[in-house]
């Protein structure tokens, strides 16, 4: 991945040795990020040798790969795990990462996205789920393995669909949005839900539209794309038009759904999400 600052990011398993030097610090405390916030508008992740420096020793740390950006020695990147109950010295605080999206260059804020993950695996993998043993991490691939039984555990990622459903009219192209209960008031989106075990895609898509607002829908295209860290999804963004049906909302999860148009839109989710990109790319289609 390049960031605006030509920055690279090289995903690697396989950790240098001793004397890396001074390397990028990914450390949480529970899934909160440590950023140095010396310039309000632009925080950043601290690059030290050891987080020691810091007043902060992990509980556990973990090899993400490294930066380059053309010119220089590739920098090292880890994750860690601290203690939650530490209090962070003057110019440090712990974020959660949907408060710093612009506020971190875009690339150390997808690495974050990686690193909070794997922190929360390596915590949640220390001990065999079949029989208890504690697991060994794997020198050279994202693995905890059990000694005794030989289950492996990877970093677990739950896809989840989500898809723009859009409409001819006689009146112009309308686009479905619905309210979950759990949105802030006023906001629409687009409908997502979790892939179920066996399911396709397609499947996910067509059933979540179907159970959530009773519409059934065809054309269902591939979109794009986006890792989601909260906790740990990938959602897959797709394309659907109208195909019958009326709306008939599922009470327990959604408040309301409507058809749209362009120019006469709620109020949308946040520009970082796929969610927004699928919107706006329907508004863009209308011009
Ligand atoms: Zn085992």
């Amino acid at each position: 991945m390049m960031g605006m600052n030509g920055y690279r990011f090289v995903p690697r398993v396989d950790a240098p040795g001793d004397g890396a030097g001074d390397v990028y610090w990914f450390l949480f405390q529970n899934d909160r990020l440590v950023v140095l916030t010396s310039d309000a508008e632009q925080v950043t992740v601290p690059c030290l040798a050891d987080p020691a420096g810091m007043g902060l020793s992990p509980v556990r740390r973990q090899y993400l790969g490294y930066l380059e950006n053309g010119t220089g020695a590739p920098v090292h990147c880890y994750s860690a795990e601290c203690d939650p109950a530490l209090s962070l010295g003057e110019g440090m605080a712990a974020e959660g990462l949907r408060q710093l999206y612009t506020r971190l260059d875009d690339t150390f804020f997808s690495i974050a996205g990686r690193a909070v993950q794997i922190v929360e695996w390596d915590r949640n993998h220390q001990f065999c789920g079949r029989c208890a043993t504690p697991t060994e991490a794997m020198p050279n691939e994202r693995t905890r393995r059990c000694p005794q039984c030989g289950l492996s555990s990877y970093p677990r990622i739950s896809p989840a669909t989500i898809c723009a459903v859009t409409r001819h009219t006689e009146d112009g192209e309308r686009i479905l949005l619905a309210r979950n209960h759990r949105f802030p008031a006023g906001r629409y989106s687009v409908l997502a839900g979790f892939v179920e075990a066996g399911e396709s895609l397609e499947e996910c898509v067509a059933r979540e539209i179907d159970e959530e607002v009773g519409i059934q829908v065809k054309n269902i295209r591939y979109f794009g794309s986006q890792p989601w860290p909260f906790p740990n999804s990938l959602m897959i963004g797709f394309t659907a038009e109208y195909d019958h049906g009326d709306i008939v909302l599922e009470d327990a999860e959604i408040a309301d759904a409507q058809w749209f148009s362009a120019d006469n839109l709620p109020q949308l989710p946040p520009p970082m999400s796929i969610a927004r990109r699928l919107i706006d790319d329907f508004v863009t289609r209308q011009v």
